[in-house]
């Protein structure tokens, strides 16, 4: 579903993603690992088209996507920034008529919040939200939203267990139903139990690439995800 060819991206001399290539199926998580400053926001904001590539290319189901990602391509960013004026279920409400959801996302939206433990600040304004609770408006809203592609930075971070929970659950849910869906993160252990594929970056290059098991034989077999990881990326 999700080609990406050759991706770099500069900024001045630094190369922060450097002809990084991937593919990410229907129904499938590929996951984002790599040490702090490998480019894997870079990479993410690239696809989503919040930056812009130096060169290389993003295809969508075979056709390049264009710079406008429309309903395509969806991004929760690192650092949850919510509307300060809007309630959480504003921002849902603006979802919803942006993109012309149909009927029926109301009772979606309910169960997202319900899900994601929001019902209770459903009418809090985003300027009183805690820093999880914002994360959380922001992934009902791109949920909700039912973009084909969902990417994830960092997703894990900042939420109680309960909602990372939920999350995992919620994310395995997406990818059953079709979502084509790429994670930054940290945390080996969530990479390990959710994606489906690893691609391990590093100076903004694939060093690294495939199922957890794949990738333990890459180094030597038995060994955890973390002690892969440090060997290649040390
Ligand atoms: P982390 O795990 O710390 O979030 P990351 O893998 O997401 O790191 P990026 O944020 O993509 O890494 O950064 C990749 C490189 O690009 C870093 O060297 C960073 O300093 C640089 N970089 C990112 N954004 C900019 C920018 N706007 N201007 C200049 N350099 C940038």
């Amino acid at each position: 579903m999700l080609r990406v060819v050759d991706l770099v991206r500069t900024f001045g001399k630094h190369r922060a993603v450097d002809g990084l290539s991937f593919t990410v199926g229907t129904g499938e998580i590929v996951g984002l690992l790599g040490p702090n400053g490998a480019g894997k926001t870079t990479t993410l904001l690239c696809l989503c088209g919040l930056l812009r590539p130096t060169s290389g290319r993003i295809e969508l189901n075979g056709t390049e996507v264009p710079s406008e990602r429309g309903k395509s391509i969806a991004l929760v960013p690192e650092t949850p920034e919510v509307y300060p004026m809007l309630t959480v279920w504003e921002h849902l409400l603006f979802v919803a008529r942006s993109l012309r959801l149909d009927t029926g996302w109301e009772a979606r939206a309910n169960t997202l919040l319900g899900r994601l433990g929001l019902m209770s600040v459903r009418d809090i304004l985003g300027q009183e939200l805690s820093k999880g609770m914002r994360q959380k408006t922001l992934l009902a809203a791109t949920i909700l939203a039912h973009a084909p592609v969902l990417l994830l930075d960092e997703p894990m971070i900042g939420l109680d267990p309960l909602g990372q929970r939920e999350l995992r659950e919620l994310i395995r849910e997406l990818r059953n139903d079709g979502t084509a869906i790429v994670i930054s993160t940290h945390m080996l252990e969530a990479a390990e139990s959710l994606c489906d594929r690893l691609i391990i970056m590093k100076e903004g290059r694939a060093v690294a690439s495939g199922h957890v098991a794949e990738l333990r034989l890459q180094v030597i077999s038995g060994r955890t995800l973390e002690d892969v990881f440090i060997e290649i990326t040390a």
